[in-house]
């Protein structure tokens, strides 16, 4: 049985900081792996 577009999409795992585990929004432009708050930590 295929998956419709829709189905797929919602099966993707949620996209996760490693850093302190939390769940961030897909950015289709980012390459950070980070979550906003520990990319600030970085760069200070
Ligand atoms: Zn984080």
């Amino acid at each position: 049985m295929l998956m419709s577009p829709v189905e797929f999409f919602r099966t993707l795992p949620k996209k996760e900081c490693p850093e302190c585990g939390e769940h961030m929004e897909e950015q289709a432009e980012s390459y950070m792996m980070e979550c906003d708050r520990c990319l600030s930590k970085k760069g200070e």
